[in-house]
């Protein structure tokens, strides 16, 4: 079974939509294996989109990403990875499609609510950055 790993970002958490966040997965067929909600410190931040540092956003990103706790899930589930980016939508949320958590609960290219892995290597990379295997289940 694929496992991908979900990030419910700062402006999603401060919003309390949560839980709608996480009925989405569940209802789209897709098993909560672990999750829990953290508040990232800049250095994990800055870790976690290390393939972004050269691009001109990566210090409003790690502002972004540590301005308030996270909710991090590994999602399972029949091509978990390509189902998260769908539910996901477009990275900016003006183009997500209807229906999408972007298309509905964010605002902005940056305050975009939600992260999904974009391969099945980062989202083994990823899952590995936050979770023992342990704590999977
Ligand atoms: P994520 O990696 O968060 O799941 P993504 O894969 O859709 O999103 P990436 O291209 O990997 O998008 O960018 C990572 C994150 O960086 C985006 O989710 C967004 O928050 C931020 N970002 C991307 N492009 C921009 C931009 N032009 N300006 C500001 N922030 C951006
Ligand atoms: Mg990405």
């Amino acid at each position: 079974m694929e496992q991908t790993l979900s990030i419910i970002k700062p402006d999603a958490v401060a919003k309390n939509v949560v839980g709608k966040i996480l009925d989405r997965f569940e209802t789209a067929g897709l098993r909560i294996a672990a999750t829990k909600k953290i508040q990232l410190s800049r250095a994990e931040a800055e870790a976690f989109y290390a393939v972004h540092a050269q691009r001109p956003f990566f210090g409003e990103l790690v502002e972004f990403m540590i301005s308030g706790p996270v909710v991090v899930s590994v999602l399972e589930g029949e091509n978990a990875m390509t189902k998260n980016r769908d539910l996901m939508g477009a990275t900016n949320p003006k183009e997500a499609e209807a229906g999408t958590i972007r298309a509905d609960f964010a605002e902005s290219i940056d305050a975009n609510a939600v992260h999904g892995s974009d391969s099945l290597e980062n989202a083994s990379i990823e899952i590995n950055f936050f979770f023992a295997q342990k704590d999977i289940c």
